[in-house]
Order: C-alpha cells, then structure tokens, then sequence
C-alpha cells in the first residue's frame, strides 16, 4: 500500500491490509457511543488499534467523577481497553456549550497525543459537530488548523464525521441508503450485534439516560452508521501526496 495516497487508501472502506493505529477525539464522555460506535466497533472488528482521547469530564452539572467512570464502562462495551482511553481535565476545557475552548490548548493536547502513540487515522467531529455543541466544533477547529498548517505527519489520515440533517439523523434504518449512496471517504455501518453493543454501551452513561436519550438511542442513524469526509490537509502533506 505504499504507493497510495492518503485519499486512496482510506476511501470508501476501512482498509483490512494496514495497521491501523486510529484515534477517535471527543468532547465530553457518551460523545464515543453517542456518534462514534459503529466507527469503533468496524474498526476493532478489522484488528484496528483503537484509543479515545476525551477533552473532558462532562462536569458540567457536577457530575465529572461519575461520568468518568461511565465512560470506561462503556469503552469497554465497546472494545476499547481502558489503557488506551485518555481523558484530559483542563481547566481552560470544561464541558460547557457557553465556553469557548482556546484553539492553542486543543491544538496542543490533541498533537502531543497523536506523536506520542503514532496515530495514522484520527476520527472526530465536523465543524457542525453532528449535534452543534460548541465543544465539538472547537475540535473540528483545531483538527483543521493542525491540518491545514502541515503539523499532522504525512501518513496520518484527518476524517471528520460528516453530520446529517434532524430529518436523516432520526430517520434509523431508512436512513442507510442514503448514507451508501452519497460520496464519503469511509462509511462504518454496523449491524444488528453492533447495533446492541452501541445501545449497551449507551446504557452504562446512566447519569444522561433522560427519556430523549432513549429516543436517540431507538432512532438515531448515528448508532448505525458513520461517514467521514477527508479533512484537508496543509501544504506540506499536499506536496507529499501529489509525489506519491
Ligand atoms: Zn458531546
């Protein structure tokens, strides 16, 4: 695979032949079976090395330490060893819609984490953040701007989580051939095994089971599917991609 391009090599499917080292960025604990989990399911059922970075403790009704461990719960659910969860606690990140998060300080932890573990796929929001929460655009933000100055290693694939509108977020199953047939650079859909397995790992954030959540839960298309778009990368990685 090492004449492909980053494009070619992670379009439409995840790649089976490569290790894959992938990072799934989130803002707050139940981001990563909320809208990620067919993401982490398909990508451990293909023997993905898979980590979850989340910027916070979801503290913002006080509940930090709870939902810290509802997080673990529910990576373990979902395959995800709790040696390969990270969960930062800056105080100039809270878990808060109102707050807006220094671009320098997600930039910084976000790049510190990739180096160190040598990621080659890292998964977060768009910048409409599948739900507009503030904090997972600000994400979106740094993802771009470490992209788009060059300071992502080359052979380290950017994709955002292409957000759908209400209509198609609610939409369930009927909302599948949709998703296969409009253009994505990777396409996760799980069945009805992974189905479960994101509902349980749902469950265990049993601080956020408000009656709306199970609504999400039983008709969301985000508990079936996720599709990705390439976040476009900077002068140095084009370079790169156009010699390839
Ligand atoms: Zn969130």
């Amino acid at each position: 695979m090492g004449n492909l391009s980053n494009r070619d090599k992670f379009h439409s499917s995840i790649p089976n032949n490569l290790d894959v080292r992938a990072l799934i960025v989130t803002a707050h604990p139940d981001d990563e079976c909320m809208f990620f989990a067919p993401t982490i399911l398909r990508l451990i059922e293909l023997k993905a090395h898979v980590h979850l970075l989340c910027l916070s403790r979801g503290n913002f009704y006080n509940q930090g330490a709870q939902r810290v461990k509802e997080l673990m719960k529910s990576c373990a659910v979902l395959g995800i060893p709790a040696s390969r969860v990270t969960i930062t606690d800056h105080n100039k990140l809270p878990d808060d819609p109102n707050a807006e998060w220094s671009d320098s300080v997600v930039s910084s932890v976000i790049i510190k984490h990739i180096k160190a573990h040598s990621f080659n796929m890292v998964l977060t929001f768009d910048g409409r953040g599948v739900s507009g929460h503030a904090n997972h655009i600000a994400i979106h933000k740094s993802v771009s701007h470490l992209a788009s100055s060059g300071q992502v290693c080359d052979d380290c694939c950017l994709l955002s989580l292409v957000t759908v509108s209400i209509l198609r977020t609610y939409l369930s199953y009927l909302e599948l051939p949709l998703s296969w047939l409009l253009p994505s650079c990777l396409r996760c859909v799980v069945g009805v095994k992974g189905y479960r397995q994101a509902r349980e790992a749902m469950l265990c954030h049993r601080t956020q089971l408000l009656w709306f959540r199970h609504l999400y839960v039983f008709f969301s298309r985000y508990m079936l599917v996720n599709t990705f778009q390439m976040i476009p990368q900077g002068p140095n990685n084009l370079i790169n991609l156009e010699s390839v």
